[in-house]
């Protein structure tokens, strides 16, 4: 059986005025991406479609990111 993980959140990486880009690991602990179906290091599947809504589980940090996003798209 191969072992399915939720990937959890744990941040945004904001780049200048760039598109913040969600930043997620696995439950082993090392980082993701979202175009991974297994995790590289410890070969679990990833749940990609139960991942938490990122503005509701980081709370204020989420808003802050939203804003941003709001800022980035005035510019265009
Ligand atoms: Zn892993």
């Amino acid at each position: 059986m191969v072992k399915v993980v939720v990937p959890e959140l744990v941040g945004y990486f904001v780049q200048g005025t760039e598109i913040p880009e969600p930043e997620y690991n696995c439950t082993c602990g090392m980082g993701v991406a979202e175009e991974y179906k297994c995790c590289p290091y410890c070969g679990a599947e990833l749940a990609w479609k139960r991942v938490a809504e990122p503005s509701k589980k980081l709370g204020v940090g989420g808003k802050k990111c939203i804003e941003k996003k709001v800022g980035w798209k005035g510019i265009t």
